[in-house]
């Protein structure tokens, strides 16, 4: 069996200075802003070429503590919890034009924290404190395309170690990545959980393309008789549930994420607004496009207030953290709104979203990716819709 994770999160009470919006963004201007830029200057560029965002940001954004924020003091951490981590992500995001950056630093640092829940002390010094640092950067390797009972990745017994084989089609951040959280078949149909490394023999990165996050250096990943000592194999036998783990901390990341996707969208489509005129009259005196803009505003401000909410609970330990209602929620509703959004951005805007800045192409790109990343929405409504009928939410 695998170890429970820790029920109490190991948090600091949201320090004051982080309480308002504006003091977030002041505090992730002031200590990211330049790191942001730079990153974002070369964004569209690296998206149209399908260029992986540089490691060099990803050092840059660990050197300036941006790993650590969220992680526990026990490890290196500065040991603020969810709520500021989750808005501090979610302000990163909307100040970024590199949206792989808050991303592939964001499915790392959801790493460690699965790996430091399981308490291992082996895995705290070889995995959690290098994620901390960022001398490592770890994601994960789940999806194989296909369902699990069928899976291809097996994960057999060797010597008292393991043997891994098989491929996994589609990882955030693969290029960009040390470490792999990798699931497999194991015997009598029960999942394992291991750890593999880039420069393993037998593993090899290819790039992986896809319909968006075309800088986040996805990637899959071909495993040939990998060899796993002990200590790499997390579990035989649970795989399942500590796959749940990561998904269920994940979850409310990505919608953090998503907010500031959001926000950005809703800024630049008035930024545009505000400079067109149709007919001799500022487009936005047309009660149809405030209108339009208004509708996005109120998609981004309740989503962005879902999300808070179930940060704010994620740090006062008030979420289940295997499968938690309200965080499988606001992944939902943060990805439909997202994309809605973006329906609408191309009613407001006129042909300009489509043929005259390549921001909105991105943006549409990546935020059809939320429907199925994170477990598909259709599962999180089968489950939600099943746990509502058994009163159990
Ligand atoms: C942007 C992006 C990033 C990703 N990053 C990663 C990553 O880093 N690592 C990784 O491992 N994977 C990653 N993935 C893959 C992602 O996790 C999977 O695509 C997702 O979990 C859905 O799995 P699937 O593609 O096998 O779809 P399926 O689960 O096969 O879904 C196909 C359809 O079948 C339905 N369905 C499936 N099972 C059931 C059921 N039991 N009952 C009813 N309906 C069902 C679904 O709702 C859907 O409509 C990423 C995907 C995207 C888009």
């Amino acid at each position: 069996m695998t170890a429970q994770p820790d029920a109490h999160p190991h948090t600091l009470p949201l320090p004051l200075d982080l309480r308002s919006d504006e003091a977030v963004a002041t505090y992730v201007q002031q200590r990211w802003g330049r790191l942001l830029e730079d990153a974002g200057a070369g964004a569209a560029r690296r998206y149209e070429e399908a260029e992986a965002c540089p490691r060099e940001f990803l050092r840059r954004a660990a050197d300036e503590g941006l790993h650590r924020l969220g992680l526990p003091q026990d490890v290196g951490g500065d040991g603020f919890g969810p709520d500021v981590w989750g808005r501090v992500l979610e302000e990163v995001t909307y100040q970024c034009d590199e949206a792989a950056l808050s991303l592939v630093v964001s499915m790392s640092t959801s790493i460690a924290q699965t790996l430091h829940q399981s308490g291992d002390p082996y895995l705290t010094a070889h995995y959690v404190r290098p994620l901390v640092t960022g001398e490592l950067t770890a994601t994960l390797a789940f999806t194989e395309d296909a369902d699990f009972f069928s899976w291809e990745t097996r994960l057999t017994p060797d010597g008292d170690g393991g043997l891994l084989s098989g491929r996994k089609c589609y990882l955030t951040g693969g290029l960009l990545s040390d470490v792999f959280l990798v699931y497999a078949l194991a015997h009598e149909g029960r999942l394992a959980a291991c750890l593999v490394h880039r420069d393993d023999p037998g593993v090899e990165l290819t790039p992986a393309g896809g319909l968006g996050a075309r800088s986040a250096g996805m990637a899959a990943l071909t495993l040939t008789g990998v060899r796993l000592a002990p200590e790499r194999i997390l579990t035989w036998t649970d795989g399942l549930d500590h796959s749940q783990w990561y998904l269920n901390e994940r979850r409310s990341m990505q919608a953090s994420w998503t907010v500031g996707r959001m926000r950005q969208l809703v800024d630049r489509c008035a930024a545009r607004l505000r400079t067109v005129t149709r007919q001799g009259r500022p487009v936005l005196d047309h009660a149809n496009v405030a209108a339009g803009l208004g509708r996005m505003h109120i998609a981004t401000d309740v989503a962005r207030t879902m999300t808070h909410d179930v940060l704010d609970r994620q740090a006062r330990g008030e979420t289940d953290l295997v499968y938690d209602a309200k965080i499988s929620a606001a992944k939902h509703f943060t990805a439909e709104q997202a994309l809605l959004i973006a329906q609408e951005a191309l009613r407001v805007l006129g042909g300009h979203a489509f043929y005259g800045d390549e921001y909105y192409g991105r943006y549409l790109r990546d935020c059809a990716g939320l429907i199925p990343a994170g477990g598909t929405q259709h599962s999180l409504e089968i489950t939600l819709g099943s746990m509502v009928a058994r009163r159990l939410i």
